[in-house]
């Protein structure tokens, strides 16, 4: 089973991708708790120059987070669901077609197409969207001491694009995204997630 994360930054999405992990585990189940960029030692590189890495060109950073991906995939995600486990992940190829599509110069398409193609066409079951204003995700970014170059110098007209791009993908994929309202409470959330996931699991 293959579970990601997926909403802006502030969403909450590594609060319930562990308190997911944690219910998997008691349950008996191995949990690949993981994420998009820097889940693999070519990942952490590519996500340093990503990141923090200045300038680089729309194509270029598209390709770096295919980079990232296709090595992601290939190393850790096929591996673990090859062996049943569960993977739970923040952020996946969504994430670079709000980002990378819906919020700057690329089309969607040619996103999802590099996408594609880097992950061998691999999706997951469930993509749980925490939807959040990007106002107040970067509220509680800052509350909690997170600190990100890029969130500082991106206007937030950029943000709000990235939402309606996320947005937009739940639409066009009813049956595997469950958007949720970031705004509720911890406990809510991840009562939300847990039902689809259940549903999801062998009995
Ligand atoms: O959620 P995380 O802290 O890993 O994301 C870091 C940043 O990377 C995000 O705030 C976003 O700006 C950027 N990102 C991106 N395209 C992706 C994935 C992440 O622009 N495909």
């Amino acid at each position: 089973l293959f579970i990601t994360l997926e909403g802006g930054d502030g969403a909450g999405k590594s609060t319930q991708a562990e308190l997911l992990a944690g219910w998997l585990e008691e349950r008996g189940r191995e949990v690949v708790r993981t994420r998009e960029p820097g889940g693999t030692t070519l990942g952490v590189e590519l996500r340093k120059l990503l990141l923090h890495g200045g300038d680089v060109s729309p194509r270029a950073e598209a390709l770096l987070y295919a980079a990232d991906r296709a090595q992601h995939i290939a190393t850790v995600v096929r591996p673990a669901l090859e062996r049943d486990a569960v993977v739970v992940q923040d952020r996946y190829i969504d994430s670079s077609l709000a980002y990378q599509g819906a919020g700057r110069v690329l089309s969607v398409e040619d996103v999802r197409r590099i996408s594609e193609w880097a992950s061998d066409g691999l999706w997951p079951q469930l993509t749980v969207l925490l939807d959040i204003d990007p106002g107040e995700g970067a509220t509680r970014r800052v509350s909690r001491g997170g600190s990100d170059d890029r969130l500082e110098a991106e206007a937030i007209e950029f943000h709000r694009a990235v939402r309606e791009g996320f947005l937009e993908l739940a639409k066009q994929g009813p049956d595997r995204f469950l958007v949720i309202d970031a705004t509720l409470s911890a406990d809510e959330i991840h009562a939300r997630i847990l039902a689809r996931t259940a549903a999801l699991l062998p009995r």
